[in-house]
């Protein structure tokens, strides 16, 4: 687990001001949801903390240590497209165990480390299979094993869910609260889904046009909307 911190974070796509210094606090092993419309910069935002986007100005710290220029391999997180991002050819072990080749992991140690996210994820049985031969739901759930197999002390979520339908949405949303639990991990996860915000948070955190709005418990948010745009977004059902 390790905390996330930003400090008056920006980020501008050449003269496009996109994130206007946002201060975040994510506390270790807390499940904390970034929310908001969409192009508001949540993408942008985890993007930033994964490395995989520069930091105009401001500061990012996980786990106590500044990571601005740190590469993203070194800083302990691991991430959830919304595109599964798995590859057709690669059997559900190969694909989870993707990542491990990469960081060059020994034989030995990755099999365990598959083993043990097949075991989390419960797909001991389609290991073997090829993403062809899976549902939207275990597809996805692959995406979710290459992350956990690297041990990640931060994991972030891009809206992971948003291409599924509606009944597996409900039960996906139910297996990531699960997983939080049982891996212990720091957990950010992005999403425009109010119900998704309100049953996964400890804390949510309101996007608007790259500032942020307001943060607090789902039921802080729920009675106490700092304003109507929260208000909005919050009580309206999706
Ligand atoms: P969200 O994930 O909340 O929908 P994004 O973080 O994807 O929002 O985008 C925030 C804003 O930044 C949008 O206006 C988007 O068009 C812009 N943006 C995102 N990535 C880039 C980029 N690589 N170059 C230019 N503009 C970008
Ligand atoms: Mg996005």
């Amino acid at each position: 687990m390790a905390d996330v911190r930003l400090k008056n974070v920006r980020k501008s796509f050449g003269a496009v001001d996109v994130i206007n210094g946002v201060d975040i606090e994510v506390e270790d092993g807390e499940f904390v949801v970034f929310v908001g419309p969409s192009g508001c910069g949540k993408s942008t935002l985890l993007r930033m903390i994964a490395g995989l986007e520069d930091i105009t100005s401001g500061t990012l710290s996980i786990g106590g240590t500044v990571v601005n220029e740190m590469p993203p391999k070194e800083r302990g997180v691991g991430m959830v497209f919304q595109t599964y991002a798995i590859f057709p050819h690669m059997t559900v072990r190969e694909n989870m165990g993707f990542g491990l080749t990469i960081a060059r992991a020994g034989k030995e140690e990755k099999d365990r480390r598959v083993n043990e996210a097949a075991r989390i994820l419960q797909m001991e049985h389609l290991l073997d299979r090829r993403p062809s031969q899976l549902s939207g739901g275990q597809r996805q759930r692959v995406a979710i094993g290459r992350a956990i197999v690297r041990k990640p002390s931060v994991f972030l979520f891009d809206e992971p869910l948003s291409n599924l339908d509606a009944a597996l949405r409900m039960d996906m949303r139910m297996e990531i609260g699960k997983l939080h639990q049982q891996l212990e991990a720091t957990m950010i996860y992005v999403t425009h889904d109010q119900v998704e915000a309100m049953t996964l948070a400890d804390k949510i955190v309101v996007l608007r046009d790259g500032e942020v709005m307001q943060v607090g418990t789902p039921m802080e948010l729920y009675h106490n909307p700092a304003n109507l745009f929260v208000a909005g977004f919050i009580g309206a059902p999706s």
